[in-house]
């Protein structure tokens, strides 16, 4: 009895509940989760194999308990196409909706579909890019057995959000969404977060313009951590990387905060982390350039699951920012900022490479007047 109300506490430690409703789970422990649903669900439940028809309505009635031919019956009923509002012998084009619909849902149609057609462009951008995705996913079949997905394996859905030192960006939808598996390594999650610090280059450039884009923050400050449930998942791949958490480790520790701990980041996957579902953790780069992550999902894979392992970490939503144009075009996007320039209308000003260089050097390259200049990275050249 002991032993099996201990067993019992034990598999159902690790299954999520929620500790806030609605909003997250408790904590709990990724691989030890999956193993459960292994265990419980019929290995047919989560096989990539394409069950057929005949089988499924054998199984649907034996779950159901009717006979097979209730479950013939009830097919030949509940068949889609016993639902008709036209005489059998017509095949009505079910794009075009009858003129003078009586449906609310057929009147909500048609008005977007007289919307649609009064538009020059048919489709935004965001239309657009939901198309470049699904493309990427829908075609991405895997062309060797060894690129495909195993069965069993996790899928995470990782919310990644703008920096909190963005303002204007604080209520607004994730930045990116991507789809990870649970044998991805945070130092994997780590490189598909793309956060325009990263790509900033530092200095001041009025007078060699032209050395400018030769080096990144990327490559220069290549520390980072994550943050979840109390452990600080430190990136020490290369020997530039610094230790960021020992600073807030002790400092916690001289406040009498609970202990924190670290590991580090490329050796660990994401089934080896404790965490809680809708819990916002921290990834932190470039010294102070702090994203909230939030895992919003984590399940078994499925047939219908995009199952090429070369297209994950999988982009599902990005968000799309309008680019910052130059001051002086008010065309291209803005490469440069100045301050303290006298020829500039604003203090600072952007200016796209060619405006900037027009008027602010020569013919020879000999720069014009006082000014400082820096390199500037538009956040929505990502788009
Ligand atoms: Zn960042
Ligand atoms: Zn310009």
């Amino acid at each position: 009895m002991a032993a099996a109300s201990k067993q019992n506490t034990d598999s159902t430690v690790n299954i999520p509940d929620y500790e806030e409703t609605n909003v997250n789970s408790k904590p709990f422990h990724v691989d030890s989760f999956r193993n459960e649903w292994l265990r419980r669900l019929k290995p047919g439940d989560w096989s990539h194999q394409h069950e057929d028809e005949d089988t499924f309505d054998a199984n649907f009635a034996e779950d159901m308990g009717v006979s097979a031919e209730t479950m013939a019956e009830l097919k030949a009923v509940c068949s889609v196409d016993s639902l008709r509002c036209h005489p059998k012998d017509q095949q009505p084009d079910t794009d075009v909706v009858p003129p003078d619909p009586r449906l609310s849902t057929l009147i909500q149609r048609k008005k977007k579909q007289d919307y649609r057609a009064s538009l020059k462009i048919t489709k935004n951008r965001h239309d657009l890019y939901a198309d470049e995705l699904e493309r990427l996913t829908v075609g991405g079949q895997p062309e060797t057995e060894e690129d495909k997905l195993p069965e069993g394996e996790v899928i995470l859905t990782i919310n990644v959000y703008y920096p909190a030192s963005f303002a204007k960006f604080n209520y607004i939808r994730p930045h990116t969404s991507l789809l990870m598996t649970g044998s991805h390594t945070l130092a994997e999650l780590r490189d598909a977060i793309c956060c325009v610090s990263d790509l900033q280059v530092l200095g001041e450039f009025s007078g060699t313009p032209d050395m400018a884009p030769d080096f990144i923050s990327k490559e220069l400050y290549k520390s980072a951590f994550f943050f979840f449930e109390g452990v600080f998942y430190n990136d020490t791949r290369f020997p530039e990387c610094k230790d960021m958490s020992m600073t807030i480790i002790e400092w916690a520790k001289a406040r009498n905060f609970p202990p924190y701990s670290q590991a580090v980041m490329e050796d660990t996957r994401l089934v080896d982390l404790k965490l809680k579902v809708g819990f916002p953790y921290l990834y932190c780069h470039q010294g102070d350039c702090e994203h909230l992550v939030i895992v919003t999902d984590v399940r078994l894979t499925h047939e219908t699951d995009c199952l090429n392992k070369k297209l994950y970490p999988l982009l599902i939503h990005k968000h799309r920012i309008s680019t910052q144009k130059c001051a002086v075009c008010h065309v291209f996007i803005g490469r440069w900022l100045t301050t303290k320039d006298r020829l500039a209308p604003s203090d600072p000003c952007l200016f796209c490479d060619k405006c900037f260089r027009m008027l602010h050097y020569d013919a020879e390259g000999n720069k014009l007047g006082d000014f400082l200049a820096y390199s500037f990275v538009d956040r929505g050249a990502f788009n």
